[in-house]
C-alpha cells in the first residue's frame, strides 16, 4: 500500500498515474479526498496494487506505520441524529487487493468501534472513527 502525502493526493487526481502505473477513480480520489480533507492526517488516501494499476482506499491511521482501510460515510447517529463522518471498516470489497483477506477481514472487525461523540450511544453503523462533517476551503 502506498500511503499519500496531500500533496500526492493533488498530483494524483491532475494526473493518475504513479511511476507511469495507472491510478483508477481518479474523480473517487477527489471527492474523497475533499470529505476527509480536514482530517488528512488521521486519514489517508492510499493506493493498493492490483494486477498493472493502482486502486484508491481511505485508510485510518492507527498508529506509526499502522493503517486500517474503510469506507467513508456520511451518516445520522440513530439516536440522536448527529451527523457525522463515518469510517466503517467491515466493508468486504475494500480488501479484493489484499493476499490474506481472510485474516485482514478478521481484524477489520476485531477494530474497536466507537459511541457517538454527542450522546454517547451507537451511532447504529459499524464505525471505528467519527468526525464532525466539515466544508473544506
Ligand atoms: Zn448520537
Amino acid at each position: 500500500m502506498l500511503v499519500l502525502e496531500k500533496a500526492d493526493v493533488l498530483s494524483v487526481i491532475k494526473w493518475p498515474y504513479v511511476d507511469s502505473m495507472k491510478v483508477v477513480q481518479p474523480d473517487w480520489i477527489k471527492e474523497m479526498f475533499t470529505a476527509i480533507t480536514p482530517y488528512y492526517g488521521q486519514l489517508r488516501i492510499g493506493l493498493g496494487t492490483l494486477r498493472d494499476f493502482y486502486l484508491p482506499y481511505v485508510l485510518l491511521v492507527i498508529s506509526d506505520g499502522e493503517f486500517q482501510r474503510v469506507q467513508i460515510e456520511k451518516i445520522n447517529c440513530t439516536h440522536c441524529q448527529s451527523p457525522w463522518l463515518s469510517a466503517n471498516p467491515a466493508i468486504w470489497d475494500l480488501y479484493i487487493s489484499v493476499p490474506n483477506k481472510d485474516e485482514a477481514w478478521e481484524v477489520a472487525l476485531s477494530r474497536t468501534q466507537v459511541k457517538c461523540p454527542h450522546c454517547g450511544q451507537d451511532p447504529g453503523r459499524r464505525s471505528i472513527w467519527l468526525g464532525r462533517i466539515l466544508e473544506a476551503g
